[in-house]
C-alpha cells in the first residue's frame, strides 16, 4: 500500500478545485490555498452567470494547442461528463456543442465542487497568498505571507492575468519560473477591440450578425462569423473577442455586414431592386430592411454616397456599387484592445514543453504540477477554457493513477 501523501493546491479556481477533488479521491490529504476570501469567484462570472463548462465539438485552442489536445484526449468531454455525473451535476448541451449545468446557474457548478470537497475532507484556506515554493529533502514547502506549508506534491493552479479582481493577478507565474520554467509573454485574449470612433459614431448598442476578418496588409489573420456589438470605443461580442488576439498596430478590421449574401454582385442587384421599390422616396430608405438606419448612415458615409436631399432613383449605378462594396467590407481601424481588466482569458503563460500531459508534472522538478490557465493554452469562446482548466486539473490531481 502506498503512503498517504499531502498535496498542496495553489489557487481555488476551476483547475485547482478539480485537482483537489481528484487527488482527495485517490486518498491524498489535500490543502487548497486561495488568496481571495472565497474559492471559485471566476467560475460564478463565467458564461454570463450560466457557466459554459465544456464543449463537445472539435478542440479550438491556441498557444500550446497540441498539448491541450493531448490533455483532453485523456480527460476531455466524455471523461469530464463522467466526472460531473459522478458528483451529481446534471448537464445540458446547446448549439455548437456548448455544455451548461441544467440549472443554467454557474453557482450550481461551484456548489457541486465545494460540497464534494467538503465531503472528501479537503482543507480550504482562503485569504492566503502564496509567495514562494521551496524544494526540500522531504518534498516541497509552500511559502505564504504568514507560514510555510510542507507537502509531498504541489499543484500550481493560480490562473493567468485575466480579470485580476476575480483573483488571478499573474502572481503564480514566478513560482514556476523559479524552478526553471519559461514564461511566454501573457497577453489579454477574448476581449473587446478599440477602434477609431468616427466610422462608428452613434452606433453604440447596435448588434449585427456579421463576418469579421482581421487583415494585415493583404493577409487574412483571422475570420469569425457571429454577433458583433458596436460600442462607444469600438466593437465587442463573441466575433470581435475571438479576433482580439490578432490585433497589431498594422491590423485592420473588415466587417461583412451581409454575410448571408454570396458576393458584391448579389448585393448590387438587391440594391438596384430596392432603388425601384423606393422610387420617389428619400434615398436613405434604400438600405431600410437590411440595416438599422444609424448603421446605414455610416455605411453611406464610408461609401462616399450622399443620400440626404435626394430621391432613391437619383442614385447612380456606380454609387450602388460603392455601397455594395462597403456592405461587404465595412472597414474599421483598430487602435488597441481592452486589457486584462476586461479580458476573459490570458494568451501566453508557462511553456508546457517541460510538463507531462499525462499528470501535468514538471519534468524539471518532480512533485511540482501546473494546471489551467497558468499554462500557455487559451481556447475559443464556447466552453474550451473551462474544459482545459477542469481536464488538466483532474489529471494533475490523479497524478497518473486511475480514478478509484
Ligand atoms: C467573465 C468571464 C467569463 C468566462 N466565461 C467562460 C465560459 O463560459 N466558458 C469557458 O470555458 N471559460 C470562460 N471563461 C474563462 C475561464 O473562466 C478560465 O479560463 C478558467 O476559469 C481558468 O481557470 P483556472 O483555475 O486556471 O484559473 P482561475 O479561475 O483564474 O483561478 C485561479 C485561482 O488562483 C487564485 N490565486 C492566484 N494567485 C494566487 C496566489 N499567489 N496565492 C493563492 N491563490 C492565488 C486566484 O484567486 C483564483 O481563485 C471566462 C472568464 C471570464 C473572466
Amino acid at each position: 500500500m502506498t503512503e498517504r501523501q499531502t498535496v498542496a493546491v495553489i489557487g481555488g479556481g476551476a483547475a485547482g478545485l478539480a485537482a483537489a477533488i481528484s487527488a482527495a479521491e485517490c486518498g491524498d490529504r489535500v490543502i487548497v490555498l486561495e488568496r481571495m476570501d472565497r474559492v471559485g469567484k471566476k467560475i460564478l462570472a463565467t458564461g454570463n452567470g450560466r457557466c459554459n463548462l465544456m464543449n463537445t465539438g472539435a478542440p479550438e485552442y491556441h498557444g500550446d494547442d497540441r498539448f491541450a489536445e493531448r490533455v483532453l484526449w485523456l480527460c476531455g468531454a466524455k471523461e469530464q461528463m463522467r466526472f460531473w455525473r459522478a458528483h451529481g451535476l446534471a448537464l445540458w448541451e446547446e448549439e455548437a456543442g456548448r455544455v451548461y449545468p441544467v440549472t443554467g446557474q454557474a453557482s450550481t457548478v461551484l456548489d457541486t465542487l465545494r460540497f464534494t470537497l467538503e465531503k472528501l475532507g479537503v482543507e480550504i484556506r482562503t485569504g492566503v497568498r502564496v509567495t514562494g515554493l521551496k524544494r526540500t529533502d522531504a518534498g516541497w514547502l509552500v511559502l505564504t505571507e504568514g507560514e510555510a506549508v510542507p507537502c509531498d506534491r504541489v499543484i500550481v493552479a493560480g490562473g493567468g492575468k485575466a480579470q485580476p479582481k476575480l483573483g488571478s493577478d499573474g502572481s503564480t507565474y514566478a513560482l514556476l519560473e523559479a524552478h526553471g520554467h519559461r514564461l511566454i509573454n501573457p497577453k489579454p485574449a477574448l476581449t473587446q477591440i478599440e477602434t477609431e470612433t468616427d466610422p462608428i459614431r452613434g452606433l453604440s448598442g447596435i448588434r449585427v450578425r456579421a463576418e469579421v476578418t482581421v487583415l494585415r496588409g493583404q493577409r487574412r489573420m483571422r475570420r469569425e462569423e457571429g454577433e458583433l456589438l458596436f460600442t462607444d470605443y469600438g466593437v465587442s461580442g463573441i466575433c470581435a473577442m475571438q479576433c482580439a488576439a490578432y490585433i497589431t498596430p498594422a491590423a485592420e478590421l473588415s466587417v461583412n455586414l451581409l454575410p448571408g449574401m454570396a458576393n458584391e454582385n448579389e448585393i448590387e442587384n438587391a440594391l438596384r431592386h430596392r432603388r425601384n421599390i423606393w422610387r420617389g422616396q428619400p434615398a436613405d430608405r434604400l438600405l431600410c430592411g437590411l440595416l438599422v438606419p444609424r448603421l446605414a448612415e455610416r455605411v453611406a458615409d464610408q461609401a462616399g454616397v450622399k443620400t440626404k436631399d435626394r430621391e432613391a432613383e437619383e442614385l447612380k449605378n456606380d454609387e450602388l456599387h460603392q455601397l455594395a462594396c462597403v456592405l461587404r467590407d465595412f472597414r474599421l481601424k483598430p487602435t488597441g484592445i481592452k486589457g486584462f481588466e476586461s479580458a476573459q482569458v490570458t494568451a501566453g503563460g508557462i511553456d508546457t514543453e517541460d510538463f507531462s500531459p499525462i499528470n501535468l508534472e514538471s519534468q524539471l522538478a518532480p512533485g511540482l504540477h501546473a494546471a489551467g490557465e497558468i499554462l500557455n493554452v487559451d481556447g475559443d469562446c464556447g466552453g474550451f477554457n473551462l474544459m482545459f482548466a477542469f481536464g488538466s486539473g483532474i489529471l494533475a490531481g490523479l497524478n497518473g493513477r486511475k480514478r478509484p
